[in-house]
């Protein structure tokens, strides 16, 4: 391949683009993990992270990806055999069924057409029709990076909680943690399972779990066997500002300087920024006459978009044009939707001149793929940009 001159683009909706700062803050000395410098990096670390998922309850931080957080999630709260009621939302939510079912769960997964979240009414539905409640929790993604859907967590609550069931609340945030709003504790969820390498903006490799009291609780009667994902451990340890087992140093370097970053935009601003972002390319897409995966506006991800591509075009090879001519990543059609649709990632570390020079590149792509579709979305964004 040859060489493409000019920062590379990466606009896949994770990994993101790592600032500077981070990769500065990483580059240092790995230090004794279990000495007295490195406990407070670890408390500073905690409070940072609970003031991210909003939550006072409990933070565990695993040297993993995130499908390692789903496991942690799911074997610290449940039994071989229980229960689990999921939505098939979109690739990652299969593939996390595809999880729960080779840990031995038992799994009702409500189908779904990859377009829209979870309906909080079906939710209500199943729960109110297992009067023995056999069903011991809930898990459902937050944030569908597969088609750029994000359900709506705090009315799945709600419902929960009218028709009276125990069942524990399961949310993965990894697309959404620090660019969508979320709120553990108001919502009350019961563990939220997210990582590093998104809303976060660091390199892969670190996993979360925040946890309420009442998963804590259901944890002593839950009995997985396993030992790298116990809870236990890693709350005894980090209390002192300590891991069972060497965490990755250098990867809570880069956390650290995430949160500096992070608390110094401001949270609700973070938030606000990444709606821009989202509604900018929105009008993008709707300008070019391209239609949105998205079908539900309640719906639409702030922190990434799904494009379907007029019948007959194949999206991975607009890709591939694109990443030749422009040195742009954009995110792939993921399982069922490989080929018919494009996701372009606006998070993290992003402003209004990297989108602007994202959908120049998919707009000139479209041209030179001879795509159907009509000039003008860059105009739109901008336009839209400008006037906030
Ligand atoms: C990226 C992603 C995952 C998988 O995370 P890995 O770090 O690749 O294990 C799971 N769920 C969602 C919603 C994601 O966006």
């Amino acid at each position: 391949m040859s060489h493409l001159s000019g920062r590379h683009f990466l606009q896949i909706p994770g990994p993101t683009n790592v600032p500077d700062r981070i990769l500065r803050a990483m580059a240092q000395p790995t230090i004794d993990h279990r000495g007295p410098k490195f406990a407070k990096l670890t408390h500073e670390i905690m409070d940072g992270m609970k003031k991210i998922f909003k939550t006072s309850g409990t933070v565990v931080i695993y040297p993993s990806s995130g499908t390692g957080a789903w496991e942690a999630a799911l074997v610290n709260t449940l039994s071989p055999g229980d229960k689990v009621l999921m939505f098939e939302t979109g690739h990652f939510a299969t593939l996390w069924r595809n999880m729960a079912v080779k840990l031995g769960l038992e799994i009702d997964f409500v189908p779904g057409d990859w377009r829209r979240g979870v309906d909080p009414s079906v939710v209500e539905e199943k729960l109110s029709e297992d009067q023995k409640h056999l069903i011991k929790a809930v898990a459902i993604v937050h944030n569908e990076t597969s088609t750029g859907v994000t359900s709506r967590v705090c009315e799945v609550r709600q419902l929960i909680d009218r028709v009276r069931h125990p069942a524990l609340l399961i949310v993965d945030t990894i697309s959404s943690l620090a660019s969508i709003d979320y709120r553990h504790d108001e919502w009350g969820v019961d563990v939220t399972v997210s990582c590093s390498q998104k809303g976060l903006m660091l390199p892969p490799g670190l996993g979360f779990n925040a946890i309420s009291d009442k998963a804590l609780k259901i944890k002593k009667t839950a009995h997985f066997p396993g030992s790298y994902w116990d809870w236990e451990g890693m709350i005894n340890d980090n209390k002192l500002g300590f891991f069972p087992y060497t965490p990755a140093t250098n990867l809570l370097y880069g956390l650290r300087e995430s949160l500096y970053m992070l608390f110094e935009e401001g949270l609700e601003r973070v938030f606000a920024r990444h709606y821009r972002f989202g509604e900018a390319t929105r009008r993008a897409v709707m300008a070019w006459g391209l239609e949105l995966l998205c079908a539900n506006p309640k719906e639409y991800s702030h922190s990434l978009t799904a494009v379907l591509m007029p019948e007959g075009y194949n999206a991975d090879e607009l890709r591939e044009l694109i990443l030749k001519r422009f040195n742009m990543s954009l995110g792939t059609g993921l399982g069922k939707l490989k080929g018919k649709i494009f996701r372009i990632g606006h998070l993290g570390d992003f402003n209004e001149l990297m989108l602007a020079g994202t959908l120049s590149g998919i707009e000139m792509g479209l041209a030179l793929a001879r795509v159907p579709f009509s000039k003008g979305g860059v105009t739109e964004a901008l336009d839209y940009l400008s006037n906030q």
